[in-house]
Order: structure tokens, then sequence, then C-alpha cells
């Protein structure tokens, strides 16, 4: 065993001369000489190739290259050309989502041997996040990017893989490779058992654990935006992060010298209470957002599905503390369970769990299933909800949107609730 590990670390050159001793993003340089795959190699490539290719905008420019000296190849300019059979998907707010083939596909590494570059992704569908208003400060969106994924411990977060622009709109694009179905669709198709459920909440709570001990809040977090990848096991990534300080500029501009927020941006259910009355969105607010992340697996509907979206929910949250509701059936969760989603929706932020200790309840458990734990037939006994179809509210909005706080609304509360004024959060039905 020990003679093995020795053999694995035996230090290796590339025809080059690199080291596969030497520290590279935080990792030994890999290489492989049936692949004539040396990261080093391929990094020197990109360098020499920086000048071969322009995003149009200087700070841009200079943000993709330091990204790939820094972290590599995660992050790439690629043509508008490159991207085939454009279907249009959603619409988000502030940008708008396209499917399509990414033809060329990416550069994955330079083969030293064949002095040519090695291709992934030729042919794959890719998701193109096109932002509405060409004036986002993208490279500010790339640099929280760039520090999340130096180290190599992002593994649970969605890479981004490509910025490009349309020429026609002149709007930049950040797309990703496109996966098949996002958490609320994954949960609609079937039950899950017990043991698949706090997998999969292990896997975003440490994939937010990461954004937070990087000092990142992610902001908008609901099981619209964490992507699951159907390999042979289930896996959960968390997307849309870095949003929050790229919409964060534009926020600033509605607040005022009180630093509070007159419109915020996101799901109301998944909002806590002290952002809905206008106050900074934090880590702590993440933790919120989670709470509404394990009602949904637990419960199959989404919170708030059966009420609307508007004013007096903000209201009843705030001032009443009014909560989802948790059906009251015995054997449906544990205590512990339950016990542990209100503490994420506590009003007071600094009494919410951090994701620190979530992240070790949910290890613990996990293990308990994989058998480290004798008492393996703990959760067993719970019911899991089967049939029962969410029939939400039609005046429910569960896609990103403005959002109006008690701040911003202040004196016009009380005419909106007698009628005597329009609500502007309620969705209206030609929306
Ligand atoms: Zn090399």
């Amino acid at each position: 065993m020990y003679q093995q590990q020795q053999q694995r670390r035996r230090t290796t050159h590339c025809p080059t001369g690199h080291s596969s001793n030497v520290a590279y993003n935080n990792e030994l340089n890999y290489i492989s000489f049936y692949s004539g795959n040396c990261n080093l190699c391929t990094k020197e490539q990109f360098i020499q190739e920086l000048k071969t290719w322009s995003s149009g905008n200087v700070n841009l420019d200079k943000v993709i290259q330091e990204f790939q000296i820094k972290v590599g190849f995660k992050l790439q300019w690629i043509p508008y050309e490159n991207f085939h059979d454009i279907k249009y998907l959603a619409d988000g707010g502030y940008s708008t989502v396209y499917s399509a083939i990414l033809k060329n596909g990416m550069k994955a590494y330079w083969n030293y041997n064949k002095k040519q570059w090695n291709y992934a992704y030729i042919n794959s569908p890719i998701a193109l996040k096109e932002l509405k208003d060409s004036k986002y400060d993208i490279s500010e969106f790339l640099k929280e990017i760039k520090n999340l994924m130096i180290g190599n411990d992002y593994y649970y977060n969605t890479v981004f893989y490509g910025i490009s622009k349309n020429p026609s709109t002149q709007n930049y694009i950040i797309f990703m490779l496109l996966y098949e179905d996002n958490l609320h669709r994954f949960l609609v198709k079937k039950p899950l058992r017990w043991d698949s459920r706090i997998g999969l909440l292990r896997q975003i709570i440490e994939g937010l654990d990461n954004l937070h001990r990087k000092n990142l809040v992610h902001g908008n977090l609901h099981s619209g935006n964490i992507l699951m990848e159907n390999c042979e096991s289930i896996s959960a990534r968390i997307a849309d992060f870095g949003f929050n300080g790229l919409t964060k500029n534009l926020i600033k501009k509605s607040s005022d010298d009180n630093n509070k927020n007159i419109n915020i941006y996101g799901l109301i259910p998944y909002i806590p209470p002290e952002v809905l009355q206008g106050n900074a969105f934090t880590k702590e607010g993440d933790i919120y957002s989670f709470g509404g992340i394990m009602y949904e697996i637990t419960i199959r509907k989404r919170p708030f599905y059966e009420r609307a979206h508007d004013s007096n929910l903000i209201s009843d949250i705030c001032f009443n503390g009014v909560r989802p509701q948790i059906p009251d059936m015995q054997d449906l969760m544990p205590k512990f369970y339950s016990d542990l989603i209100y503490r994420c929706w506590n009003a007071n932020p600094s009494d919410r769990p951090t994701t620190k200790e979530l992240s070790d309840i949910f290890k613990n458990i996990y293990y308990l299933f994989e058998g480290y734990i004798k008492d393996d037939n703990a959760l067993g006994k719970f019911k899991t909800i089967n049939d029962e179809k969410e029939i939400i509210h039609p005046q429910s909005c569960y896609i990103s949107r403005n959002i109006y706080t008690l701040y911003g609304l202040q004196d016009s509360l009380k005419s909106i609730k007698s009628g005597k004024c329009a609500d502007p959060n309620l969705l209206k039905f030609n929306e």
C-alpha cells in the first residue's frame, strides 16, 4: 500500500519539462503521457493565444485572461457562431435563457504530442443566458466566479464554461452545459427515499457552505436553480450564484440614503423576512431559503404554493410570522427535521443554523444510512407523500422577478390591503 502511494507520487515530466510535482491551481500538475495532456502546457498555450480573441471589451478580456492564467480553462470566450439550433426557453427577469448546441465544443487540453487542441463538449446541449442589459458589469460577476473557482472545492456548484456576445443585440451571454432537470421538476417526477433526500440536502448545503466560506451570498436560492445531474447517482448543483453581486448594482440604484432596498429580486416564498422589509441579503438569508428547499424535498410542494404571492403574503411573513404549512400528519417527518426547518425560518437571522452546522447534521444522518451507525432504520418508518399533485394558486409566482419590499411600499401598504390601491406585487393574470 505504502509502496503504491510512493509510486503514485513519483515525479514525472512532460516533454517540455513541466514537473508533475508542481502545484497548479492548488492541485498537483496533471500529466498524462497516454493522452498527451499536461495542465501547464495547456495553460501556456492559452496564454499564447490570449491575443487571438477579444470580447470587444478591454476590462472583460482582462478578467477572462486572468481567469485562464489563475484558474485554467474553465472559462472561455466562445464566438456566437459556435451556437447552433438556438431555442427560446424562458424569461428570467434580467436575462433570457435559450438552449443551443455547442457545435465545435470547447478547448479541453493542448495535446503536446499532436501540437493541437483536444476539444470537449462537441455538439453538446447548452443553456445560454443572455443578460438583457449590456450595461451589466459582467467583469465584476466573473471576478466573483473566479474567486469561487480558485481551489478544487467547487465540486457541488455549477461550473460556468463560457462567455459570448450576441452580435445583433450586443448583449453578453453566459453559458453552461444544459441540465435536464432542476430540483423542482425532479421532485415532481417521483418521491425520493429518505436516504436520497438527505444525500441531496447534503450536496446542496455543502455547495452553499462553499460559497459562504468564500464570503459569497447566493441571494436567490430556490428549487428552480438547483440543477440535477442525472448520472448513475443523483447529484445536485447550485446554479445562478454570483448573480447576487450582478443584480446588487442594479438594486443599489433603487435604494436610498438609509441603505434600505425598495426593490428586491427573487421569489417571495424563499426570501427571508428581513430582506422583504428592505434589509440586505446575508448568509443567514440563504439559510432561510434553504429551509424552503428542506420543506419541498419532503412535502413535494413548493412553499406557499396555495397562496397568492402578493404584499399580503409579505406582510403576513414579516409581521405575523406566517411560514409555509407543514401538514399535521404523524410520521411524515421526524421531529428533528421539522424543528430544523423552523430554525432555518427563524425571524431572527442570528438564530438560524449556519451552513457548517447543517452540513455536520446531514453528514451524520447520511452515515446512518451508509451503515456507519448501527441504528439503521431510524427514518424508514416515515411516510412519503406519493400521489398528491401541487395545484398552485394562479397568482403564485416561481419565476424570479422584481418585488417591492415593505420599505418600498411604506405608506401605501394600508391602501393596498384595503383595496384602495393596486398591489404592485400581485401578478396580473396576463403576465
Ligand atoms: Zn507540460
